[in-house]
């Protein structure tokens, strides 16, 4: 099991997730990017079987606002 966690509050827009890893990341209304199907708050989490995208987002943000963590 993985978890996803993002802290919006440290995205600065650059859409480097996005772009690497659209499944999973979309822009919201505020400019900054969340975690589909996800609510929008400031961190925001989401435990996945498969970390599909988020880890080569997680290395390529470069504001660290993106972490996964294995259970
Ligand atoms: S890569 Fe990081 S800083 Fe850039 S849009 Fe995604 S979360 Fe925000």
């Amino acid at each position: 099991m993985y978890l996803l966690e993002l802290d919006r509050t440290m995205c600065v827009s650059c859409g480097t997730c996005i772009d690497i890893c659209p499944e999973v990341f979309e822009f919201t209304n505020d400019g900054l990017s969340s975690i589909k199907d996800v609510e929008i708050s400031d961190l925001q989490k989401l435990e996945m079987d498969d970390p599909l995208c988020t880890e080569d987002a997680m290395e390529n943000c470069p504001s660290g606002a993106i972490k996964v963590y294995r259970d």
